[in-house]
């Protein structure tokens, strides 16, 4: 039976397509550009044959016989998946923001090195051996919904970009991912938010191996400007397209604020590993997914709060932990 294929016109000759996904929401949003025969994508959901099959069953639909350019958001599997199947030599011309391009090849392709990598910083962060073990292998699974491919353009921000019969810019917003961007047309007010900016869920804000050094900041930062330019129309990859970004970025934003009042409650007087406060925030977790989400997560505010002076963070090789400013040590 062939799955029910949810394709609705959002703007001229744009069109959101839901795709399955095996986790968050159970959907993917990706987008479909159209003008004459020729389509461009944003986004393109997992490798899998039921998702990709439904791309291609929107594509003849919509009359469109030729992918021109896949532009993704950010290399996270939900996004970026289908990418070699779509694009590369014969195919799509892939465009991504230069900050994804280094990350693909060590979580998609040779995994053993980053594996290391994360189970080091798993047990620097206070995590025990065992469940470190079991969390650093957690992500191999994600390698398999994923098919790589090279890109033909590398993003820094700023470019506009066809795509359809409208013309969009690079909004570098960094945070969820190093390299994850929006697109944004001014004159339409229409804003592709990825994961930036969701209507229900907040996005995941992680401090970790592949994560920029303060990413907090960064994501707060890109908040604010987007908010800024004041769009019509937010477009997300999950959930239901919003028109308020104003009073959901001030929603976002509170509610990060309030979490970084919180984790410094949570150290307290007391010198903590990011593996405790995690804990003392979130309880413990059976899902080991949630658990490395909770933990980078919490490492991102703990960072926010040492970058800005209100805690102290002290590193060995063996250990990272965070402390008030007025604890003794
Ligand atoms: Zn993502
Ligand atoms: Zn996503």
């Amino acid at each position: 039976m062939a799955t029910e294929m949810a394709l609705t016109e959002v703007a001229a000759g744009v069109y959101e397509l839901r795709l399955p996904i095996p986790f968050e929401d159970g959907l993917v949003n990706v987008f479909v550009f159209i003008e004459g025969e020729e389509a461009d994508l944003l986004d393109c959901g997992m490798n899998s044959d039921e998702s990709v099959e439904l791309i291609h069953r929107a594509l003849r639909r919509l009359g469109a016989s030729h992918l021109r350019r896949l532009v993704v958001t950010h290399i996270h599997p939900d996004h970026y998946g289908a990418a070699g199947t779509l694009a590369g030599e014969g195919l799509a011309d892939l465009y991504i923001h230069r900050l994804e391009v280094p990350l693909v090849h060590p979580r998609y392709v040779e995994l053993e090195h980053l594996v290391k990598e994360v189970r080091t910083y798993l047990l620097v962060n206070g995590v025990p051996p065992d469940e470190a073990e079991v969390l650093s292998n957690s992500q191999r699974a994600l390698s398999q919904v994923v098919k790589t491919a090279e890109p033909a353009v590398q993003l820094d921000g700023a470019e506009v970009i066809d795509m359809g019969e409208h013309r969009l810019r690079v909004e570098w917003t960094p945070g969820h991912s190093p390299g994850h961007i929006c697109l944004y047309e001014a004159s339409t007010g229409l804003l592709f938010a990825g994961d930036h900016m969701l209507p229900e869920l907040s996005p995941n804000i992680g401090l970790h191996p592949q994560s920029t050094p303060d990413p907090l900041h960064e994501y707060l930062d890109g908040l604010r400007r987007l908010a800024g330019y004041r769009p019509k129309l937010v477009l997300p990859a999950h959930g239901r397209p919003f028109s308020d970004a104003g009073s959901r970025v001030e929603t976002l934003t509170r509610h990060h604020h309030r979490r970084l009042d919180q984790v410094m409650e949570i150290v307290g007087r007391e010198e903590k590993t990011g593996w405790r406060v995690a804990l003392d925030l979130w309880g413990p977790r059976a899902n080991l997914y949630e658990k490395r989400l909770a933990l980078q997560e919490g490492l991102a505010h703990l960072q926010a709060l040492a970058v800005d002076g209100r805690l102290i963070k002290s590193v060995t090789p063996s250990s990272v932990r965070w402390r008030s400013p007025s604890t003794q040590v």
